[in-house]
Formats: C-alpha cells, structure tokens, sequence
C-alpha cells in the first residue's frame, strides 16, 4: 500500500491562446514526502498547482490521489471534494476572525473537537499564546504560522503549497521554512511545494521535479539532480544557489 503515490499526474496539459503552458506534466508525490516542483518563473508551476487544486481546468491528462481518480476529461471531483490543502502566497488569513477562527474556519463536526484540533495545531506552530488574537495585531512570520495551522486543520492528504514564503523577509525565511518543514513532517502530510530558488528546493525537498517551458525535464532526489543535471542549463540554474 505504501507504493501508491499520495499524488500522481500524468500527462496534464493546459493552453492558453494556443500556447501550452502546462506540456504535458507527469510527476508523483509519495506518503510523508515533499515534492518541490522547481523552475523559473513563468515555466508553468502555478497553473499546474491550480489544476491539480481544481480551480483551474485542465485540457487533457489525469489526477490521481490516493489511487483514486479525481480528474480526467468526462470524471471530475470539485476542489472540495479532493482531500487538498492549499497555501497560496495571497491567501491571506480573513483579518475579521480571531487566530481560533480562522484554524477552525474548514473544520466540520463538533465544537469540542474542532476546538481540540485548534488547539493542538497553534501548539504545533508555536502560536497557543496567539489564539485571541486578530490577524492584523500578527507579524508576517506569525500570520504564516497560523496560515499553516489553518491549511492542515482539516488534515488534507496533500498539501500544496504556492512559493509561501516569498512574502517573508530575508531574517525570517530560513527559520519559517524550517519550522514550517517540521511541522508538515510531524503531521505525516505529503507536500507539492512550488518554487523558482533551486536553494529552498535543496532545503526543504525529499524529490525534485525541475520543471522548464511547460515540461518536467528531470525528477530525482535532491542532491542527484544538483550533482547530475539533466543538461546544462539545468547546470547553470543550481549555480546560483545562495
Ligand atoms: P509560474 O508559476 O511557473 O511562474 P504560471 O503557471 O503562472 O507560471 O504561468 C505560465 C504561463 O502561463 C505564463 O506565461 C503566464 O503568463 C501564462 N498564464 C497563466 N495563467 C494564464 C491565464 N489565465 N491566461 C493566459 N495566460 C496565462
Ligand atoms: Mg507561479
């Protein structure tokens, strides 16, 4: 069992105005692992985090989670339905709920419950202290914290996560994505995590798929691809690791 992929995509294909974006993306998440879907900007990342999500369509090609299909041309579950979490960098937290309220905003079932997983969730993210307070009275890095509280409230199967922390100052950065990282790995949650600096990648990946002009060109592990690049221009973008 533990060989189904959390996630699998094959052959996702998006245009627009007759230029494919998404060239037929195939790649795979495994349980408890982070994927970093890496590439410069504008190679397509994001529309493929978007369909995979189901708030973006695509032409062709299917998602998979947990063996099971949930989009294909005529078969298609609404992003609800799809056991997905999502933390975009503009999806701020609702500034007129409480930290309490925004972690329990996804949360059904009963008050007694949600409340136990809010509670157990801002411990985890290091903000128990933080739990009646408004979003605005937060700095970044706390809104981030509890951003992250919020999108695992409901235990996603896979968590996909949109350049999140390129909001963040230099200073902060490093603590948060660290943080961030162990708090994904104590939930046992499986991440897609896109990115364009090849240094988060190496930082915070189990697997990288370096992805360029709408194609994945190369899939392995970290330290694989930084010391065997499918090519050079591969070569050059890992040059600039800082
Ligand atoms: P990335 O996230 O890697 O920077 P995107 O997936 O956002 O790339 O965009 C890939 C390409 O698709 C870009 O050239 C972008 O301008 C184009 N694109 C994205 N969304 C749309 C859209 N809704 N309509 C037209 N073009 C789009
Ligand atoms: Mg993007």
């Amino acid at each position: 069992m533990t060989d189904t992929p959390r996630l699998e995509i094959r052959n996702l294909v998006r245009s627009f105005s007759g230029r494919r974006v998404v060239d037929g993306v195939s790649l795979t998440v495994m349980p408890g692992q982070v994927t970093c879907l890496l590439g410069p900007s504008g190679c397509g990342k994001s529309t493929t985090l978007r369909m995979i999500a189901g708030i973006e369509k695509q032409d062709s090609g299917e998602i998979w989670v947990d063996g099971q299909l949930i989009c294909d041309g005529t078969h298609r579950v609404p992003p609800e339905g799809r056991g997905i979490g999502l933390m975009f960098q503009d999806f701020a937290l609702f500034p007129h709920l409480s930290v309490a309220g925004n972690v329990a905003y996804g949360l059904t079932g009963s008050a007694r419950k949600a409340r136990a997983r809010v509670e157990e969730l801002l411990q985890k993210v290091g903000m128990s202290a933080h739990i009646d307070a408004y979003p605005h009275e937060l700095s970044g890095g706390e809104q981030q914290r509890v951003a992250l509280a919020r999108a695992l409230a409901p235990r996603p199967r896979i968590m996909l996560m949109d350049e999140p922390f390129s909001g963040l100052d230099d200073r902060l950065r490093d603590d948060i994505r660290d943080e961030t990282l162990d708090v994904l790995k104590a939930e046992g949650t499986a991440v897609l995590l896109v990115t364009h600096e090849p240094g988060e990648a190496m930082r915070m990946a189990d697997e990288i798929a370096l992805m360029r002009d709408g194609k994945i060109v190369q899939q392995g592990a970290p330290y694989n691809i930084y010391n065997a690049p499918v090519d050079k221009a591969a070569a050059a973008f890992f040059s600039d690791i800082n």
